[in-house]
């Protein structure tokens, strides 16, 4: 089933919240370049095939360069987190849509992963703990 897209944001609604009239789910295109707001699947990402197509495209290339060894995510997180880190041991939360471009790297999968405060879920990036909380386009973390 095809939902309807290319909706502009509707303030009454929040980011995966379920919607009786549509009887989908309030959702975002997580394509960079389109960002449109549609009603969809709970896990449904893309907005459309194309959209999905494009962004895996995008990843792998982003992939390519990686393994290349052009960019280094974990340094390219690490400098973006310094920059807006509220210093030690202080709690941030950001949103990733917020920061498309910054944050494009916290779609890499890194393996490292530790207990912060007895609470799982979270990464050693660098100095940085992180935890991406799932379906919430949110990310907080802690300097060291
Ligand atoms: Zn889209």
């Amino acid at each position: 089933m095809e939902y309807q897209s290319n909706m502009e944001e509707n303030s009454n609604l929040k980011l995966g919240q379920w919607d009786v009239e549509e009887n989908a789910h309030y959702l975002q295109c997580q394509n960079d370049a389109c960002k449109k707001y549609f009603f969809g699947r709970k896990n449904k990402k893309y907005c459309s095939g194309k959209c999905k197509i494009k962004a895996n495209n995008e990843l792998a290339a982003q992939r390519l360069n990686e393994i290349k060894g052009n960019i280094d995510p974990i340094d390219q997180i690490n400098r973006f987190l310094s920059k807006i880190s509220k210093g030690k041991d202080e709690r941030s939360t950001i949103y990733l849509s917020d920061y498309p471009v910054e944050t494009q790297y916290f779609n890499v999968p890194i393996k490292s992963t530790v207990n912060y405060k007895d609470s799982p879920g979270w990464m050693l990036i660098g100095k940085f703990y992180v935890k991406k909380i799932p379906n919430h386009d949110r990310v907080d973390f802690v300097e060291m």
